[in-house]
């Protein structure tokens, strides 16, 4: 048997110890992170500590004090919210409407007497100012 077999165990089998006390230590540490989430601390920051320092993290988990329980003999303030503003409205530019131009009636000549008129007798234009139709003589005004 060649040496290297007995290496290549012996790296194979510290992997797997490794990897074997990885899990313990990422499944230890839950314990120290459920008994600090309980007590209303991080759950995720008591994992890290857990994961590396096991004991130390079950310890402080297990003696710091529990968030969740009022503590008796102190003052407790009354439960304050937290100071809210005042919902505003983002600030809005009033509203303008696109610079018009007034509406411009096309331009009207003054009602102005037409120039001529048409005699009803014969259909003929005559002057306006002028009584009777020049061609049959009808009476047009
Ligand atoms: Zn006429």
């Amino acid at each position: 048997m060649p040496s290297y077999y007995y290496s290549g165990i012996g790296v194979l089998s510290g992997i797997i110890i490794l990897v074997v006390c990885i899990g313990a230590a990422v499944g230890l540490a839950f314990i120290p992170a459920n008994i600090a989430r309980k007590k209303g601390y991080s759950y995720g920051g008591f994992w890290a500590l857990g994961f590396f320092f096991f004991l130390i993290a079950l310890i402080v988990a297990l003696c710091i004090q529990d968030k969740n329980v009022p503590q008796y003999g102190q003052y407790q303030q009354p439960y304050q919210q937290p100071y809210q503003q005042p919902y505003q409205q983002p600030y809005q530019q009033p509203y303008q409407q696109p610079y018009q131009q007034p509406y411009q009636q096309p331009y009207q000549a003054p009602n102005a007497q037409p120039q001529t008129v048409v005699c009803p007798s014969c259909g003929s234009s005559a002057a306006a100012d002028s009584a009777f139709c020049p061609k049959c003589g009808a009476k047009v005004n």
